[in-house]
C-alpha cells in the first residue's frame, strides 16, 4: 500500500504530538534535511534543517484529505504550531 505525507514543517515535533497522530493510525516522522542551512558548516544534523511530517496509508480522495485535516486540527487544539 502506498503512503501519503502531510503536514510538512520546520523543526521537530515531540512524542506527545506523535501520540495524537497515532490515534488515527498516522506516523510522525522527524528528520534532518541533508546539508547545512545555519552557516556553521555542519557535516550532518544541522539544527536549522530539522523537519517533520506525518505519514499514513493512502486510501484515496477524499479520505486522505479528511484524515489530514482531522489530525492537524487536533494537533492545533492541543497547542502545537502546525
Ligand atoms: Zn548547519
Amino acid at each position: 500500500m502506498s503512503e501519503f505525507h502531510f503536514g510538512v514543517g520546520k523543526g521537530f515535533l515531540p512524542r506527545s504530538a506523535g501520540r495524537i497522530a497515532a490515534k488515527y493510525g498516522v506516523g510522525l516522522v522527524n528528520f534532518y534535511e541533508p546539508g547545512c542551512s545555519c552557516g556553521g558548516n555542519c557535516s550532518q544534523y544541522c539544527p536549522a534543517n530539522k523537519r517533520h511530517w506525518f505519514e499514513a496509508d493512502a486510501r484515496g480522495f477524499p479520505q486522505d484529505d479528511q484524515l489530514a485535516t482531522r489530525v492537524m486540527n487536533e494537533l492545533r487544539e492541543a497547542g502545537f504550531d502546525v
